[in-house]
């Protein structure tokens, strides 16, 4: 895709702080981060959301959850636990329509899921 930011990030078009990558899956800080740690996980291919998952792609999605886990040791928050998040569409304020997983963590984050 070609005007997709994180299409960009994937070729090395644009900087990123990379914490992981392996064939199909990358990992990189979020620009304006929320928490001590904020980091995003990715498929390297142009998925749009949730939506477009299907079993052609689905193994980037299986490939993804491993490389959390892993991104979790390396960020050192795996033990003490973190927090996921995929936004879909706009009701669920997704801004970059490339499927992308936030890894939050490095302090309490609550049990909160829905701001008020
Ligand atoms: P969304 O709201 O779509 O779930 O999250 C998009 C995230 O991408 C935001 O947290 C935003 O800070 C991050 N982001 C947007 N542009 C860039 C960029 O160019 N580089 C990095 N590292 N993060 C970005
Ligand atoms: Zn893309």
């Amino acid at each position: 895709m070609e005007d997709c930011i994180f299409c960009k990030i994937i070729n090395k078009e644009i900087p990123s702080a990379i914490i992981y990558e392996d064939e199909k899956v990358i990992a990189f800080n979020d620009i304006n981060p929320v928490a001590p740690v904020h980091v995003l996980v990715i498929p390297k291919i142009h998925i749009s959301c949730i939506n477009d998952i299907n079993s052609e792609n689905s193994k980037y999605i299986e490939q993804v959850y491993i490389a959390i886990a892993e991104v979790a040791k390396i960020v050192k928050v795996d033990e003490a636990g973190y927090r996921v998040i995929n936004n879909c569409g706009e009701d669920g304020g997704q801004v970059v329509n490339h499927l992308h997983f936030h890894l939050l963590g490095g302090k309490h984050l609550g049990s909160k899921l829905v701001q008020e």
